[in-house]
């Protein structure tokens, strides 16, 4: 549809409509009462991508592999034990890849009634790939992660947080119940195509509230953690206060590469503590809000 010799000024009205009319917000979704009269939602999410931010980028470099590793092996732990001591769940978004990497962890995370959700193949971006590539890779993410835990998926965060022009397509056949990557709201909504409503749940996530935004860095380049983990608090502490007093959805998107590590795991520690002190929270895994909202609006 997207004319390349025209520049946008020259576009015709129906031509920049389509464009904004491929995955717009709908209805909302935000409910006029949580459950059990709970005042706010609280959705924890974690995108355990592990070794493949470096497998995608074709970067067979161990020590960036190794970053990946520790995801694994400290982040994982160190926040399901966080979960368990505050008896909060969370939403754990896998690239296949990192399943089959990490088999066992998959299950465990599972098995502690935490959600897992698809979250690309191996960390591709889904907007770059040629035609019939993402299908193929979405439909296998989803068989992988099923034959482990025993459990069709119901719900994606695309790797790149974007959408490519099949994705949408990809979501409805697959019969998802939300997606987790686009931002028109700080609240639920149901995705619209063209105008038609889809059925499909949007969870919108947002940088503000990704801790990768603050604390990564790339050694050869100009990206590094300039913000202290007191401030992310401070952040995401603030987003919470916005949801709680408009009675809203809080949703909150961590790497366990990222926040795992000893300085960091403690400001979620904190969050966590805090919020919980705040009476009517609802914590719940991206499915039950997702299935929640469906129902009620
Ligand atoms: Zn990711």
């Amino acid at each position: 549809m997207t004319d390349t010799k025209q520049q946008p000024w020259e576009w015709p009205e129906p031509q920049w409509r389509h464009i904004v009319g491929r995955a717009r917000a709908g209805r909302s979704l935000k409910p006029t009462v949580w459950p059990n009269g709970a005042r706010c939602a609280v959705a924890l999410s974690f995108d355990a991508d592990h070794d493949t931010i470096p497998l995608r980028d074709s970067d067979e470099s161990p020590m960036r592999i190794s970053q990946g590793q520790y995801g694994s092996r400290q982040g994982v732990p160190r926040i399901r034990a966080l979960l368990a001591k505050h008896g909060v769940p969370a939403t754990f978004f896998y690239p296949a890849v990192s399943a089959l990497l990490y088999p066992e962890e998959v299950k465990g995370v599972a098995g502690e009634g935490h959600e897992i959700g698809i979250h690309s193949w191996i960390h591709e971006a889904n907007t770059a790939l040629p035609p019939g590539v993402e299908r193929d890779l979405t439909f296998r993410a989803a068989d992988t992660l099923e034959k482990l835990i025993g459990k069709r998926p119901v719900g994606i965060r695309t790797a790149s947080w974007d959408f490519s022009v099949d994705t949408m397509d990809i979501i409805r056949e697959l019969g998802l119940l939300y997606d987790s990557s686009l931002m028109a709201d700080d609240d639920p909504y149901e995705i619209e195509v063209q105008g038609q409503p889809t059925g499909i749940v949007e969870l919108p996530p947002e940088w503000i509230r990704d801790d990768a935004v603050y604390f990564n860095m790339l050694r050869f380049s100009g990206l590094r953690p300039y913000t202290p983990p007191s401030a992310v608090e401070e952040i995401f502490r603030a987003e919470f206060d916005g949801a709680y007093q408009e009675g809203g959805l809080f949703l909150l998107t961590m790497h366990p590469h990222v926040i795992g590590h000893r300085s960091r795991i403690a400001l979620l520690d904190r969050l966590v503590a805090y919020i919980k002190t705040k009476p009517d929270v609802w914590f719940a895994t991206h499915e039950d809000v997702a299935r929640y909202c469906d129902d009620a609006g």
